[in-house]
């Protein structure tokens, strides 16, 4: 509520007066026209509250106020410090009503983080012009208050300049009504034409669950195809499957609860203290609260998690089966199989015969190239914990044997009984903020609405009956990678895209480019301007982003949390699922199909999937908007007259299998889809930045997030390095059958000799080629339909520039789009927000001939000011928060500083604590 001040009269003109405002110090400044402003009333430089006393006045055409205390002048409009861009002052809504002055307080709401599948409450506090700051929500059960860097930053990501902020059909600006009607008719057209199948959907793990639903019913109930797939099937479709074919049902079973009270954990394929950091904070609590905890990880890496390992297995990229096998054929060897357990509660162990007579750890040492030892050791780890927890990700997901990935690891879990106890499961790390969510409404191409399969004729049926239509379709629909290439024979010709970047995160890029480039109709509904998808758009949809939409999530744990909007979108844009049944109801009035899509709120919506779940395994029917608001964050399933969501899964030792009993799978090893050869000699792989998301969209406006790894590379270890006389951190050409990059080189003891690793953020909005998925394999898994993101044979050569140079200018998202436009004329290009007192977009290029000359005038044009030529070296700031680079770090620890000492004195790993794992890695060197 409005608060009043005090009357006009009583302020002086051009001076200020503080004031409380819902418990908040507000400074309140007239000005000599009388118009009101007020901003927070505390330097963020000096930390008291005086600015009430500043001078008001105009700094450059700013209208500003000094800070009494120290230099600094702040925005009255924006907050913004005029000398240091990274700080800001709150401002406030200020007016004068009836002779008195009037201050709106600021909003602060509780909503959830869109980046991981963590799935982290975060409280964002508004100011008069948007989003202001963000703090993890001590309420969440998730994250217990904290924060990772990416989610600390959230607020500095909310820059309108980069937005799409209206519809444009063929690039034109139209209204909502023409786009929509536009898009209608092309897909009647089309439909009529060529039949349903000739139209897809393509949708995104970070859609809330009521987007989602939304567009399942649109695709399968009214359109009628199958043709509805999401970027989750890159993510997380193997852990599906596995769980499906292992335990019946796709439910993780463990908590988060599960890594304070495990004794053994298993980390396979994934660097959690990056890709999950709030959720690897809690298992370096767990380890200082239990010193007897152990962690073992499996990674080709040995990243800052393997690292912390007491037992790291760095095998040979994509042999995990090999290696699972072999501790299977230990825990038999040895005597750890549970009997009682595996006799009750299992099926099919007689298939598994074949593993155990063959998988000797002498053979799976050859393959992995592992030490007998190791694997041996891992095995009576796992056999020797009371409670065993397997936590995996994208390491075994993302490939084409991933399916069986998953089962050969679950397969451990149930030889051994280590499932439906505390502390014990198979545990999959979901990649996305809500892919589970879309899972739940069966918004892909194989399932249907409650975990229903597309394949049930019962389940149709009783999907068909919740929409009112007479039948859905039994043909499966095209998944991701089917789709895309289904578009490039032209099978699909018109393709709906809502929230995901396929033009940047599919693998073989330039195969997907180029089918979206000869699609007949493109629908690309977007919040960024500048997503590399947006290139091929027909028609151009302004979407809400985070921080402007309702709905609700669910997180790896089966949580369900709601998001909420705190400001309202900007321009005309608008919820996913609002612009989802704008265009159904244009479509079914077109089509003359009865469905209903009367919704009104994303509530109604809910409630109608919760319907959806009834008697399911994920069962929500004793959840609602008000139990959420209530009670919090609540874990499925929670049915009709439960008090709570059920922790843990499989307790009782029941499966959702045909029998009740979990099925072991015989999974045989297959060698990788691409294995390196005498042209691509080398392995890649590819995995996720700590403070980088997906396709960057979003993370890849906020010059902080750059800090710590600022611009593409390919790792390599020293004797690759060395081997082929590769200058370190300069340039090299790596190429795979289907594409190439320049990018700089860089030597690591992380790597095997052999190994190489991109990280998988890099697109065409930031080097001069598609990104790092140029070099990417399409191979899918046969049962998830998974593509092999993490492996592809590649060579690198060298590269030798001919012109080298660098622009430079204050960075703006119309800078950064206009420069853009620049890249793919140069070999090399990276592009790379720096932050200090001004944020600086740098533009690095190279080239191997002489440079295109309208190119550098262009550039030179944008950018103020000609090129500096030559090579640029950057330190890579270990801290984000506090900006406290390697160097800094080592000369500290080189003269005598502990973990303690450099949080003491530096500050760094004092904030939001994602570095604190590689804090202690250099102290520990
Ligand atoms: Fe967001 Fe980080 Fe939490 Fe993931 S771990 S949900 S990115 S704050």
């Amino acid at each position: 509520m409005a608060v009043r001040i005090c009357p006009l009269e009583d302020i002086v003109p051009n001076a200020g007066v503080a004031a409380l405002v819902d418990g908040e110090q507000v400074a309140v400044f007239k000005l000599d026209d009388d118009s009101v402003h007020a901003v927070g009333n505390r330097d963020p430089f000096s930390g008291a509250n005086v600015l009430s006393r500043g001078i008001v006045g105009d700094l450059k055409g700013e209208l500003v106020v000094a800070s009494p205390v120290y230099k600094q002048h702040f925005n009255l409009l924006t907050g913004r410090c005029v000398e240091d861009a990274s700080a800001r002052i709150p401002v406030y809504a200020a007016r004068v009503e009836e002779g008195r002055v009037v201050v709106e307080p600021r909003k602060q709401v509780a909503t959830t983080c869109c980046y991981c599948g963590v799935g982290c409450g975060v409280v964002v506090s508004t100011h008069k012009i948007g989003i202001f700051s963000v703090k993890g929500d001590a309420a969440h059960p998730a994250n217990h208050g904290h924060l990772c860097t990416k989610g600390a930053a959230l607020h500095l990501s909310t820059d309108t300049g980069a937005r799409l902020l209206y519809p444009e059909v063929n690039s034109v600006r139209k209204t909502w009504d023409q786009a929509l009607d536009h898009a209608a008719e092309n897909f009647r057209q089309i439909i009529a034409a060529h039949g349903p199948n000739a139209v897809a959907f393509y949708i995104s793990g970070q859609l809330l669950t009521e987007d989602y639903y939304v567009f399942n019913k649109l695709a399968k109930g009214l359109v009628g195809t199958n043709n509805v797939d999401t970027n989750s099937r890159l993510c997380m479709s193997s852990s599906v499957a596995g769980y499906k074919q292992s335990l019946g049902a796709d439910a993780p079973p463990c908590a988060y609860e599960d890594i304070d009270v495990a004794d053994l954990i298993l980390i396979a394929g994934s660097n959690t203290a990056f890709a999950h950091p709030i959720l690897y904070r809690r298992i370096e609590e767990a380890r200082a609260g239990n010193p007897a905890l152990k962690l073992v990880v499996i990674d080709p890496r040995a990243t800052v998690t393997a690292r912390a390992a007491d037992l790291h297995l760095a095998l040979k990229p994509g042999t995990d089966i090999a290696l699972f096998n072999a501790i299977l054929y230990v825990l038999k060897r040895d005597g750890f199989f549970a009997s009682s357990f595996v006799e009750n509660h299992t099926e099919n162990f007689e298939k598994l015969q074949p593993l155990l007579d063959d998988w000797t750890p002498e053979r799976a040492a050859q393959i992995c190239d592992l030490p007998v030892q190791q694997i041996v050791e891992a095995a009576r780890m796992f056999g020797n914990a009371k409670a065993a927890l397997s936590l995996y990700c994208q390491g075994l997901n993302q490939s084409a044997s991933g399916t069986w990935k998953n089962c050969a690891l679950i397969n451990l879990h149930l030889a051994t009984g280590q499932i439906g106890r505390p502390g014990a499961g198979p545990f999959s790390l979901t990649g996305q903020p809500n892919a589970m969510g879309g899972r739940e409404v069966g918004g892909m191409a194989n399932l249907l609405s409650g975990h229903r399969d597309l394949d049930n004729e019962e389940h149709r049926k009783e999907v068909a009956t919740l929409w009112g239509v007479d039948a859905v379709p039994s043909n499966p629909g095209k998944t991701a990678v089917e789709m895309f290439e289904a578009i490039g024979r032209g099978e699909i010709k018109a393709v709906w895209i809502a929230c995901t970047n396929p033009a940047q995160s599919m693998p073989d890029a330039n195969a997907v480019r180029k089918a979206l480039a000869g699609a007949e109709f493109v629908v690309v509904q977007e919040a960024f301007r500048d997503a590399e998808i947006c290139d091929y758009a027909d028609v151009l949809l302004p979407a809400a982003s985070w921080g402007e939409k309702e709905g609700s999530v669910t997180n790896s744990e089966r949580r369900i949390s709601r998001v909420r909007a705190a400001i309202a979108p900007p321009g005309e844009a608008r919820p996913d699922w609002k612009i989802a049944v704008d265009f159904a109801l244009r479509l079914q009035a077109l089509l003359n199909r009865k469905i209903s899509f009367n919704y009104k709120s994303t509530e109604e919506i809910f409630n109608e999937h919760r319907e959806s779940t009834r008697g399911r395994d994920l069962d929500i029917t004793g959840l609602s908007y008000a139990v959420l608001e209530r009670d919090g964050p609540q874990q499925w399933p929670y049915p009709e007259g439960a008090r709570s969501g059920r922790t843990r899964l499989y307790a009782d030792g029941v499966f959702p299998t045909p029998s009740g009993r979990a099925r072991f799978v015989a999974t045989e090893y297959l060698p990788p889809a691409e294995e390196p050869d005498a042209q691509f000699p080398l392995r890649l792989t590819t995995g996720r930045l700590r403070d980088q998301w997906h396709s960057m969209t979003r993370t890849g406006l906020v010059a902080r997030l750059f800090s710590h790894s600022p611009e593409p590379e390919i790792v390599v270890s020293e004797i690759d390095l060395q081997k082929n006389n590769f200058p370190n951190h300069g340039l090299v050409r790596v190429t795979s059958r289907r594409g190439s990059i320049v990018m700089k080189i860089r030597a690591s003891d992380d790597m095997r000799p052999g190994d190489a690793f991109v990280a998988m953020h890099w697109g065409g909005r930031f080097t001069a080629s598609v990104g790092t998925n140029a070099l990417t394999v399409p191979a899918i898994d046969p049962y998830s339909k998974q593509p092999e993101l993490k492996h592809a044979a590649i060579r690198i050569e060298p590269f030798a520039a001919r012109w080298r140079g660098a622009f430079a200018a204050a960075a703006t998202p119309e800078l950064q789009r206009a420069a853009g436009a620049w890249l793919a004329r140069f070999d090399y290009a990276a592009i790379i927000l720096v932050e200090g007192p001004e944020i600086l977009l740098r533009l690095e290029l190279a080239a191997a001939a002489d440079p295109d000359a309208k190119a550098l005038a262009a550039l030179e044009q944008l950018f103020g000011q000609p090129p500096q030529t030559g090579a640029a070296a950057f330190e890579r700031a270990v801290c984000a928060c506090f900006k406290v680079g390697e160097s800094q770090i080592r000369a500290a620890i080189a003269a005598g500083a502990t973990l303690a000492g450099l949080q003491k004195n530096l500050k760094c790993g004092t904030n939001c604590g994602s570095c604190v794992p590689e804090l202690r890695r250099l102290a520990a060197a």
